[in-house]
């Protein structure tokens, strides 16, 4: 029965002063209002359990909070590393992403009070049971009232802090009761969207796996047989990267390694998909490019290499790379497997005729490059 029909009933309009005196009708009026808040707050648990980066989960939060009272700032510390240290921070002042940078090392400290309070605190607690406040300092320019920590299989994931509200008075039980149970739904969402990125990234460059890659692939298998239109994959290796290790040492070639991501990623177009296939072997998967257009890409991709410098130590190193292309046409009935194996074709003459070197896969290239190879004396020398 539906609380109108109730409330138009004969039967109860005629007891209605009975009614009201022994309370029943407020005790419906709260009851109903608490189910439209737990109603509004699935909802609410379902738009965050569809986010899929940290920055757009906070975002969504913050115009949930928007709705309901104003804190004049919130501070979130998330560890993304979660095995190690890799710690981000964001500030919201009057309900807007700031540039403040708060600087945290490391969760540690605050784990052991989290142990004990596992749900949404006052401040001062906290304050009270730290052991070294000087950890709380970076926080308390944001005058901080509660803090809410984010739980889960791994541990700590980080730490929530709501400023006062923006008219100065306290949170009542009510609004501490919606940020109890918001923030539940939220700690398990920030959990897994570090998650989904650790599932598909590679920890050491940060770009994405292998895994991810042949997704991307596969996803764009099906959209060019649609739209009868190519896309390029581009397979790239290092050269001569077991003399370079030799010569300077595995940590030097890790930092290598590393710019190098950090070099490719920056020459990306938008929509292409950089990837590790493993060990200083790399993908790129340019989505609308056609034989041409991938040429121009790997050459690009080349000579932005050639140019890198890194600094180690007291050594500027450099490095070279060889790439191979293969081109993916829609009418041929062909897979992510065969089409991995044409650019892998293609990097292997690459590799053959003299290394940082670019070439396009074409049928027979293989034959042509192990004659090559049979011929050829191919000693590496780094230059
Ligand atoms: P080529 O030009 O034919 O590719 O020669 P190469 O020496 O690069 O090829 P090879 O496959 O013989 O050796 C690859 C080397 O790359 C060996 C391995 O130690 C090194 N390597 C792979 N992954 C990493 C890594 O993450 N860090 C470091 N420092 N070295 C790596
Ligand atoms: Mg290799
Ligand atoms: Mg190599």
């Amino acid at each position: 029965m539906q609380w109108k029909e109730i409330a138009t009933n004969s039967l109860i309009l005629k007891n209605y002063e009975l009614f009201k005196k022994s309370g029943v009708l407020d005790y419906i009026d709260e009851t109903h209002s608490n189910n439209k808040e737990l109603e509004d707050l699935l909802i609410e648990a379902n738009e965050i359990f569809r986010q899929e980066t940290v920055d757009e989960l906070i975002n969504l939060i913050i115009h949930f909070l928007a709705e309901k009272f104003i804190p004049s700032n919130m501070v979130f510390i998330l560890n993304e590393g979660i095995m190690f240290n890799r710690i981000k921070t964001i500030v919201c002042r009057n309900m807007k992403i700031s540039n403040d940078i708060i600087v945290i090392e490391s969760l540690e400290p605050f784990e052991q009070f989290f142990r004990t309070y596992r749900g949404t605190t006052s401040f001062l607690i906290l304050e009270n049971e730290m052991e070294d406040t000087g950890l709380l300092a970076p926080f308390v320019p944001y005058k901080p009232r509660i803090v809410v920590p984010v739980l889960g299989i791994s541990g700590l994931y980080g730490m929530i802090f709501f400023g006062e509200k923006v008219l100065g008075e306290d949170y009542d039980t009510r609004e501490i009761s919606y940020i109890d149970k918001l923030m539940n739904f939220t700690s398990i969402g920030i959990q897994n969207t570090i998650h989904y990125e650790h599932s598909v990234r590679d920890s050491k460059t940060g770009l994405y796996n292998h895994n991810f890659f042949i997704h991307r692939v596969n996803e764009q298998i099906a959209r060019a047989k649609r739209v009868q239109k190519p896309f390029s994959v581009i397979l790239m290796d290092i050269d001569n990267f077991k003399l370079f290790n030799d010569s300077y040492g595995h940590l030097a070639g890790d930092e290598v390694i590393i710019q190098l991501s950090k070099v490719l990623k920056r020459a990306l177009r938008e929509g292409d998909i950089l990837s590790r296939f493993g060990g200083e072997e790399f993908t790129i998967l340019l989505p609308y490019a056609d034989k041409n257009e991938g040429w121009n890409a790997a050459e690009r991709f080349r000579k932005t290499v050639e140019e890198m410098e890194t600094k180690y130590q007291e050594n500027i190193l450099k490095i070279t790379i060889s790439l191979g292309i293969a081109t993916y046409n829609y009418h041929e009935k062909i897979n992510d497997i065969t089409l991995l194996k044409r650019a892998d074709d293609a990097l292997y003459k690459s590799k053959k005729t003299g290394r940082n070197k670019t070439t396009s896969f074409k049928s027979g290239l293989l034959t042509k490059a192990q004659d090559m190879d049979y011929n050829e004396s191919n000693q590496p020398s780094l230059k």
